[in-house]
């Protein structure tokens, strides 16, 4: 039910300064008439006051009313900021249960902000990516998103899409108006090539963004002894593998994340990549060679001081991958582009090299991009669609190959959740916070 009053603690449930317990319905202001010293509420205003549960001051807090159609779900919503010790915060919360009000679902007030239409979907999934955001160029891409960046990309093709099947079906239920333009095929399939390249390139650049952003699989091999784990460490910027200098102790995958600037590498540290008859390290190899074969950067490291067949062996067997290879030790030898000391951790050039070579891809947090899995998947469909429509261009009537068309349109729609679907909508705000 949509108009029932709903309510949620909004902030983390742990011990601080303040938090916020968040209301949003119809009922929201007689219920904090009934708690609270405030009679007169005028909107848009914060005031002053206590909370009385059965008479007795509960906490002494400020109140926010924000009324229906300005509000973050347009409805008339409340935020009571109160003491920030979990107990108080629960107290409050339970008042308000008390009071009237249903536990909000996660994600429940951004899902009425989304009915109520005050943003669209992909507005919404940028809210989320927000609150998720673990780096600048992840914040800065949602904010962007909240802003409408999906809705000013896809509205042109859109609205071309839209005035073209207007068009067709002016045709087909009207045949007899002969001044009316005639979309034949011949007239039909310029469009559809241009669509078909708006589609790749949005995909393109989406998957692209998107691996700067969300971060690079990225696997650092090299023979023993060369510095593997010490470089982890140093992105890492704390020792989570084990470093020793005795060949082959890297037994097993270790893997963290780390933020580079702009970009961000998920790593997998791996097993020294040598022929060995030693069981337990042979799994850990097996483990790295498959890490290797499937990730989007491989970082090569060599021992700078020194340089061996074995080296050059795996970067013969890379060449053809996304393969950078470091120079390590260069407190001892000084050689090759890339060129660190990773027991000094002194890693820039490293860093730099990176920033450098995805320059073009971290860019695009500039741009009007599609921002996430879902969007990208609906996009793709939208393509397979008018791809088939290309195919069916060559031997069908132009009211067969309608259906791709309304069908492309509709994927399109989805993105920005122009039509509502209960299961989408449902599934995609689960994965919010309470009392979001
Ligand atoms: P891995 O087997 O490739 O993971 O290599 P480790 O990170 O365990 O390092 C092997 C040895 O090389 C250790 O004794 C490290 O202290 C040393 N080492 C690693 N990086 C450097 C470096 O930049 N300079 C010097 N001089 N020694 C290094």
């Amino acid at each position: 039910m949509l108009n029932d009053t709903i309510c949620a603690i909004s902030t983390a449930l742990k011990d601080g300064a303040i938090s916020i317990v968040r209301m949003s319905g119809d009922e929201s202001f007689a219920i904090v008439r009934r708690i609270s010293d405030v009679k007169e509420i005028k909107a848009n205003t914060i005031v002053y006051s206590h909370i009385y549960d059965e008479g007795k001051i509960i906490d002494e807090v400020l109140i926010s009313f924000f009324a229906a159609g300005k509000s973050y779900t347009r409805e008339d919503m409340v935020e009571i900021n109160c003491h920030g010790g979990v107990y108080v915060t629960r107290l409050i919360l339970n008042l308000l249960l008390k009071s009237g009000c249903r536990l909000a679902e996660p994600g429940e007030f951004t899902k009425r902000a989304y009915l109520n239409g005050r943003i669209d979907l992909s507005e919404a999934d940028s809210i989320n990516d927000l609150i998720k955001a673990e780096s600048m160029i992840q914040a800065r891409s949602a904010i962007r998103g909240m802003n409408g960046s999906v809705e000013r990309l896809i509205t042109p093709l859109m609205d071309e899409m839209r005035d073209v099947i207007s068009m067709i079906e002016v045709n087909i239920d009207y045949p007899e108006y002969e001044d009316e333009r005639q979309m034949s095929n011949d007239v039909i399939a310029p469009y559809v090539r241009k669509w078909i390249k708006e589609a790749e390139e949005m995909i393109d650049k989406a998957e692209r963004f998107r691996l700067v952003r969300d971060g690079l699989n990225t696997v650092i091999i090299g023979k023993p002894n060369v510095g593997k784990s010490s470089l982890l460490n140093a992105l890492l910027e704390k020792d989570k593998a084990i470093v020793t200098d005795i060949a082959g102790t890297t037994r097993d995958l270790v893997e963290g994340k780390v933020n580079l600037k702009n970009i961000t590498l998920n790593l997998i540290d791996t097993a020294g990549i040598r022929d060995t008859e030693e069981r337990i390290e042979r799994i850990g190899i097996e483990k790295s060679m498959k890490a290797a074969e499937e990730a989007d950067l491989i970082i090569l490291v060599v021992d700078a001081s020194d340089i061996s067949q074995e080296d050059r062996n795996l970067m013969e067997r890379y060449r053809d991958r996304n393969m950078i290879v470091v120079y390590n030790k260069s407190d001892l030898n000084r050689t090759g582009e890339i060129s660190i000391s990773a027991l000094n951790r002194d890693i820039s050039s490293l860093t730099d090299y990176l920033n450098e070579r995805y320059r073009d891809d971290i860019c695009l947090a500039e741009e009007d991009i599609l921002n996430n899995e879902r969007q990208i998947a609906l996009m793709k469909r939208c393509l397979d669609e008018l791809r088939e429509l290309a195919a069916h261009l060559e031997y069908d009537t132009t009211d067969v190959i309608v259906t791709n068309l309304d069908a492309a349109y509709h994927d399109l729609c989805q993105i920005l959740g122009k039509e509502y679907q209960e299961d989408l909508i449902d599934h995609m705000f689960r994965n919010f916070c309470l009392g979001k």
